[in-house]
C-alpha cells in the first residue's frame, strides 16, 4: 500500500471515529438535551458510515470489492446532507412538515437504489471501473444522469444548510454565535471539499469528501462543549414557545437575555434579537426606563407592575423561575401576564362596592367604613364631631308627577348643588332612596347647621330644568353633635340626627333641625 493511500485510509478513520464519538456521546447524554439532538445523533450516524465505507473501499483489491463498499456509502452518504439540513432547519426552529422530511428523504432513497442496480441501467455511473493506470481501490468513473441530479441535490441542500446559518447571523446574539459559526463551517468544508471534487481539482480515483470531515466534527464537538449547542438556544426555539398567550423571555444563568417569544415582543415592541446577549437588568432599562424592579434569581410568584408602551397603560403580572435541566441550573425564565382588564374589572367592581352607581358619591357602607375610624378618634380625644342627615321633601310626588327617571335627574342635580357648598373635609354619602348623610369631624353643631342650612337654601336656590319646565325642590336636615363624654356610638349619633330630621319634616320641610333643640321643645 503506497503511503498517499495511508494517509488518505487515516483521515478518513480519525473523521469516521470522530463521527462515530460525536454519535455515541450525545445519544448517552441525549435526556439532557433537547429534541434536536436525535437529528444530530441520526446525522452523524450517516457520516460515520460514509467514513467508514468510504475507508475500506480504499482498501479493496477488486471491481466486486469496491462496487460493494459504493454501495455501503450510500447507505450513509446521500443521507447525510439533507438531514445536515433538518439539523440545521431544527436548530434555527424552521418547522420541519412530513411533506419536507418525504421530500428530502425520497431522492437518497432513489440513488441508494440506483447505485445499488447500477450495472442494469448504468444511469448513476455510466463507468464504474477499476483504474487502468493506477489500479484498486482507484476508480475511473464516468457518471451518469442520476449521479448528476444526486450531485446536485446534495450540493443544495448543504448549501441552504449553509445559506440558514448565514442568514441568522445577524440576529442571533453574540454570546451564541460560536455555535453558528461552528455550523457554518461544519457545513461549508464538505460542500467546498465536494465542489472541488468535481471540478477535478482533487486527487483522482476517490471521494476526498470523508478525508476532511474530521474537521467538521471537530467543529460541532467544540460547539457542544463549549458553547452548549443543543442545550439552551433549542429550548427555546420551540414552536410551543411562540404560541403562548404570556410573554416569556429566557435568561442563561449569567441573566443574560438568550430568547424571547413573539408575545414578548407584543408587549414590549422596543424587544429587539439585537438584545441576546445583554445583561437583562440593561434590557429591561432600555425596554421600561428603570430598573427591573424583581429579584431574577429566585422564583417569585404573582409579582404586578405597571406598564406603559404606546401611550396605553398596561398591568402585568409578572413571575420568575429558575430554568432546571436536571440538577443543573441552565438559567431563568420571566414571564408575563398581562391582566391589564382583569384589574380595570377589579377596580370597576371596587368602585361598585363603594360609590353610589346614581349620584358617584360614597354608599352608606363606605360611609361607615371611612367614618367610623374618625368618629371613635374624635369620641377620645372629646373633639368636636357633628353628623347631619338630609330628606328631599315630597320626592315620591316628583316620581309620581314626572316619572322615576326624573327623580333620578333630580337626586344628581342636589347631589351637584350640595357638592358645590362642601370642602374635601366633609364626607357625603348617600344614606338611601332620597337620604343623605354628612359627617363634620371637627366641627361643632353650630358650625353643622350653618352648612346644611347653606345647602338647603342652595338646593332651593336652583331648581332642575327639564323636558317638563323647571322643578323645584327643597331638602329638610337634621343635625346631632356628639357629646362631650358620651359613649354613643356613630349609628346612635345617626339615630339623633334622624329625630332631628323627622322634626323638621314635622315643622313644614324646608327646614333645619338640631337634636338638642329638639329635645329641648318635647322634653
Ligand atoms: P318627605 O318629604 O316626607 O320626605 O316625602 P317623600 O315623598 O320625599 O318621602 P318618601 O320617603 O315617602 O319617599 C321617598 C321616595 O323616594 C320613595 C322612592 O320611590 C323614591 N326613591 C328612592 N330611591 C330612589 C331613586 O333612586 N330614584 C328615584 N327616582 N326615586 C327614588
Ligand atoms: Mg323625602
Ligand atoms: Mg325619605
Amino acid at each position: 500500500m503506497d503511503s498517499h493511500l495511508t494517509a488518505y485510509i487515516t483521515l478518513i478513520c480519525t473523521s469516521g471515529v470522530l463521527n462515530l464519538y460525536l454519535c455515541l456521546s450525545v445519544f448517552l447524554k441525549r435526556h439532557h438535551y433537547a429534541s434536536i439532538a436525535s437529528y444530530f445523533i441520526v446525522y452523524t450516524s450517516t457520516i460515520t458510515i460514509y467514513c467508514f465505507a468510504s475507508a475500506f473501499g480504499l482498501l479493496a483489491t477488486t471491481l466486486e470489492q469496491l462496487k460493494l463498499w459504493t454501495v455501503l456509502i450510500y447507505v450513509g452518504m446521500p443521507v447525510s446532507a439533507p438531514w445536515g439540513l433538518l439539523f440545521i432547519m431544527k436548530y434555527l426552529g424552521i418547522k420541519i412538515t412530513k411533506q419536507r422530511l418525504i421530500a428530502l428523504l425520497s431522492i437518497p432513497i432513489i440513488s441508494f437504489m440506483m447505485v445499488v442496480t447500477n450495472d442494469f441501467h448504468h444511469l448513476h455511473y455510466r463507468v464504474f471501473e477499476v483504474d487502468s493506470r493506477l489500479g484498486a481501490p482507484y476508480v475511473h468513473q464516468e457518471i451518469g444522469i442520476w449521479y448528476v441530479v444526486h450531485g446536485i441535490f446534495t450540493f443544495s441542500c448543504m448549501f441552504i444548510a449553509f445559506f440558514l446559518v448565514v442568514s441568522h447571523w445577524r440576529e442571533t446574539a453574540k454570546e451564541y454565535r460560536p455555535q453558528l459559526l461552528s455550523l457554518m463551517w461544519g457545513q461549508l468544508v464538505p460542500m467546498v471539499t465536494a465542489f472541488l471534487y468535481l471540478i477535478g481539482l482533487t486527487p483522482p480515483g476517490f471521494d476526498p469528501v470523508p478525508m476532511v470531515l474530521w474537521l467538521s466534527s471537530l467543529l460541532y464537538l467544540w460547539a457542544i462543549n463549549s458553547s452548549r449547542l443543543f442545550a439552551i438556544m433549542p429550548i427555546a426555539k420551540d414552536t410551543i414557545f411562540n404560541s403562548i398567550n404570556d410573554g416569556v423571555m429566557v435568561l442563561d444563568e449569567s441573566l443574560r437575555l438568550i430568547e424571547y417569544n413573539q408575545a414578548s415582543k407584543r408587549m414590549f415592541p422596543a424587544l429587539r434579537k439585537s438584545m441576546f446577549g445583554m445583561n437583562f437588568n440593561d434590557v429591561w432599562q432600555v425596554l421600561s426606563g428603570c430598573p427591573f424592579p424583581f429579584q431574577l434569581e429566585t422564583d417569585q410568584v404573582g409579582k404586578e407592575m405597571d406598564i406603559v408602551n404606546d401611550e396605553s397603560q398596561h398591568v402585568y403580572q409578572v413571575r420568575t423561575s429558575p430554568l432546571q435541566q436536571g440538577q443543573n441550573s441552565k438559567g431563568s425564565l420571566i414571564i408575563f401576564t398581562d391582566i391589564t382588564e382583569l384589574k380595570r374589572l377589579q377596580v370597576k367592581l371596587e368602585r361598585q362596592a363603594f360609590y353610589d352607581e346614581l349620584t358617584q358619591i360614597f354608599n352608606r357602607r363606605a360611609f361607615f367604613q371611612k367614618c367610623e375610624q374618625a368618629f371613635v378618634a374624635a369620641q377620645k380625644a372629646s373633639f368636636s364631631f357633628t353628623a347631619i342627615l338630609m330628606d328631599i321633601d315630597f320626592f315620591k310626588k316628583v316620581n309620581d308627577t314626572y316619572g322615576h327617571h326624573i327623580g333620578d335627574e333630580l337626586l344628581k342635580h342636589v347631589v351637584q348643588e350640595c357638592q358645590t357648598q362642601l370642602t374635601d373635609d366633609i364626607l357625603f354619602a348617600r344614606y338611601g332612596g332620597e337620604e343623605f348623610v354628612l359627617a363634620l369631624n371637627g366641627q361643632t353643631e353650630a358650625e353643622g347647621e350653618a352648612l346644611a342650612n347653606q345647602l338647603r337654601q342652595a338646593v332651593a336656590a336652583h331648581p332642575l330644568m327639564t323636558d317638563y319646565g323647571w322643578i323645584s325642590v327643597t331638602i329638610s336636615c337634621g343635625v346631632a353633635e356628639l357629646e362631650k363624654g358620651s359613649e354613643d356610638t356613630l349609628s346612635q349619633l345617626l339615630h339623633k340626627a334622624d329625630k332631628a330630621l323627622y322634626a323638621a319634616k314635622g315643622a313644614g320641610r324646608n327646614q333645619v333641625q338640631v337634636y338638642k333643640e329638639v329635645l329641648k321643645v318635647t322634653s
